[in-house]
């Protein structure tokens, strides 16, 4: 029977409707004041919900539940506990106590750190968010209870990802009230930010993605050569969904609706085997749980449908590489979006001003903001001439351009520019209102009429570090517009000459050509605009003495934090590296050069069979390909020499940016001089004897 969308969604949620429900009144107001007001959490209020919660859960099957955390591998971690209790006679209870919905310890010293906690200090705590709901997950191991929960040290310091996001949602709220009261506005009393991130993500057959070591241990292939159709036909993109594909989105929707996610829009993307999820937006933290989500079940779901799910950024060289668009906006708690240009932008002058601070803030902190979505995935995107370049630049568009010129030029704006009407020139299709704005779809951080697009982030990324950077940069910006403001006589003079100075100051930071283009990076480099094409360089600005000083100042990172996150960066880079390093070592020695001695054999073999029968007989394709195959032979196992020698030499490198950078700089390149000769092998060896299914079969075969 054909369930209907309404009944199923969010049935696995503990959300607002069911604690209404379930929860005495009194506990219910408590409980809605601390997440919607951020007041503190009484004790006793956690116990009731505790046990609601439970009940809740064990009806719908639950045995466990879960502290659900995000940890600085930016995956998610939890750890079991069922809700046994032993009673007498040999019995047992099934209990929740409040304490164990708020605190739960972790043994902190497995996850990464960064030296903040020394290993024998191992106490870690995760704390419960009650701003994002409890879900129940179900899989093979029956059905949890999973708290989103925060994870903090003995000391209180942030060993997450949640708890800064949530801390700079906060600076951002007091910063934008503060802005808002100047404005005159006395009933907004916070501000959230609203993200919505859509997920690019891969398909493959699974039986395939098993027999290739580089797409196990590092998500991505790290050898192939391109097949003779890749995506240029654009026949991909927005095309037909494949039976396969489709019965894979249908239950992942179904799934994901059942956790409360908006799951709304489904595609496929540019490349072959490439598709997207786009959910409705919602509140950064509930986005990024969310988000979590999104890729947990997508991963899970693949199995089931014989497939396997690549989250990596660029699993195939010479296709489109993936990443995800975070919608980013502001909305206060009476409804408004504070980035919706309206109708005739030239009037809005509180708009203007939001748009001026997004402007300040991303042209100061443009290095901040790359770092944020730098892993070593994304420098394939970043930093190779793909979508989106590694500078950072803004579009508005026509409409807002014409409306800074103005200001610019005279110091006030008369007039927005209207999108008029479209002739399509079929009188039969309806009339349609032009948009101001056409779109653009190579800047990595544009304006779409009531949000920004970010679209740096990588596909296998967390979001809590980009939102986290962009909450915190857009309240400094709007903290430093405020001092000034408060300070003048005249609001209304004083507000459009602040403005008009902020966009004069930051006009370098628009753009609204081809980002991917060389002309591009060269005007971007004459405007004095940062180009970091690799993590390894975008890392030094995280804990730079004024990235120290502005997170301190909102008291979204420590300066222990930043530190400490530097070094996990550092670290995580490393590794990625050296495992992708060793796992090409391994694949080329082990499968590709033996495969290449055989085929060689068979070259050799025939050549002297042919001889032998006929000793006149042509055999210069024989041996002119056995001349060809035997020095490509002899480069990769050349090349094989030197990766070995500068894996083994990175391993002698004092830990962190030392071995980082010597990783960027020798160990990636030589791996790059291993790939070239067997991809070029692949393309003149014998199918029949290639060891690993090639990216034809890996991106049309599914
Ligand atoms: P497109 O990028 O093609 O314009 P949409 O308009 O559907 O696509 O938006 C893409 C994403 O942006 C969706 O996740 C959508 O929910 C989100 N979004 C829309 N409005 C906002 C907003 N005010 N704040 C944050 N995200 C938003
Ligand atoms: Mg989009």
């Amino acid at each position: 029977m054909a369930e209907r969308l309404s009944d199923i969604f969010g049935i696995d949620v503990f959300n607002e409707g069911v604690m209404a429900e379930r929860l005495p009144k009194k506990t219910y107001a408590a409980l809605k004041k601390t997440i919607e007001n951020g007041e503190e959490l009484d004790p006793q209020v956690a116990e009731v919900v505790a046990n609601a919660m439970k009940d809740w859960a064990i009806e719908k099957g639950a045995t466990h539940y879960t502290h659900w955390f995000q940890p600085m591998t930016g995956i998610t971690a939890e750890k079991h506990d069922s809700f046994i209790t032993p009673a007498a006679e040999g019995r047992i209870l099934m209990e929740f106590s409040g304490k164990e919905l708020i605190k739960g310890e972790a043994d902190a010293s497995s996850f990464p750190a960064g030296g903040l906690r020394a290993t024998f200090e191992a106490r870690g705590y995760t704390v419960w968010d009650c701003t994002s709901p409890a879900f129940l997950k179900e899989d093979a191991a029956g059905v949890t209870l999973c708290i989103p929960t925060a994870f903090c040290s003995y000391t209180g310091e942030a060993l997450d990802k949640k708890t800064p996001l949530l801390r700079s949602m906060e600076a951002l709220s007091t910063q934008a009230v503060r802005v808002l009261r100047l404005f005159g506005n006395q009933e907004v009393t916070s501000v959230s930010c609203s993200v919505g991130a859509e997920q690019e993500y891969f398909l493959v057959d699974k039986e395939k993605y098993w027999k290739r070591e580089d797409l196990i241990f590092t998500g991505r292939t790290l050898f192939g050569a391109m097949p003779p159709k890749g995506q240029e036909l654009d026949d991909h993109y927005f095309g037909t969904i494949k039976e396969r594909i489709a019965a894979f989105m249908k239950e992942l929707n179904h799934e994901l609706w059942k956790l409360g996610v908006l799951a709304k829009t489904q595609h496929n993307e540019a490349a072959p085997a490439q598709h997207e999820l786009a959910p409705i937006f919602s509140t950064a933290n509930i986005a990024t749980d969310h988000n979590q989500l999104i890729m947990e079940c997508m991963k899970k779901i693949a199995k089931r449908h014989g497939l396997e799910c690549l989250l990596h950024e660029k699993p195939f060289a010479g296709v489109n590489g993936s990443g995800k668009h975070d919608n980013w906006s502001m909305v206060t708690n009476t409804g408004k979006n504070l980035l919706d240009a309206g109708k005739k932008p030239h009037e809005n002058t509180q708009f203007l001003f939001f748009l001026a601070a997004m402007m300040k803030a991303v042209d100061e902190h443009a290095e901040l903001l790359r770092m944020s979505a730098s892993n070593p995935g994304n420098d394939h995107r970043l930093g190779a001439n793909e979508a989106p370049p590694a500078i950072i630049s803004i579009f508005l568009g026509e409409q807002l351009d014409d409306v800074l010129e103005q200001l610019i030029s005279k110091g006030t704006a008369a007039s927005s520019k209207q999108g008029g009407k479209m002739n399509i020139g079929v009188h039969t299709l309806p009339e349609l209102k032009k948009d101001a704005t056409d779109r653009n779809r190579t800047s990595p951080f544009a304006f779409t009429g009531n949000k920004f697009e970010f679209r740096m982030p990588g596909s296998s990324m967390s979001i809590a570090g980009v939102n986290t950077v962009l909450n915190t940069i857009v309240a400094e910006a709007l903290s430093e517009m405020a001092d000034e403001l408060e300070k003048a006589e005249d609001f209304d003079k004083a507000v459009i000459e602040l403005i008009t100075k902020t966009v004069t100051k930051h006009k370098r930071i628009i753009f609204n050509g081809n980002g991917y283009s060389a002309e591009w990076r060269e005007e971007a480099a004459e405007r004095g605009l940062p180009n970091l094409p690799s993590m390894v360089d975008a890392i030094p600005y995280l804990a730079s003495e004024d990235s120290i000083a502005m997170f301190g100042k909102h008291g979204v990172y420590s300066r222990t934090e930043l530190e400490s996150r530097t070094e996990i960066y550092y670290e995580s880079y490393s590794k990625a590296i050296n495992i992708e390093a060793k796992t090409m070592i391994e694949m080329a020695a082990r499968q590709y050069i033996p495969a290449v001695i055989q085929y060689t054999k068979q070259l050799a073999d025939s050549i002297v069979a042919v001889k032998s029968a006929v000793p006149t007989a042509n055999v210069t394709v024989q041996s002119d390909l056995l001349v060809k195959t035997s020095d490509l032979l002899a480069k990769a196992e050349q090349a094989l020499n030197v990766l070995k020698t500068k894996t083994a030499e990175a391993a002698t490198k004092a830990q962190g940016q030392e071995q980082a950078v010597y990783f960027r700089k020798e160990v990636f390149p030589a791996m790059a001089e291993l790939r070239a000769p067997i991809d070029a092998l692949e393309q003149i060896v014998d199918k029949a004897v290639w060891p690993v299914p090639t990216y034809a079969e890996l991106l049309f075969e599914v």
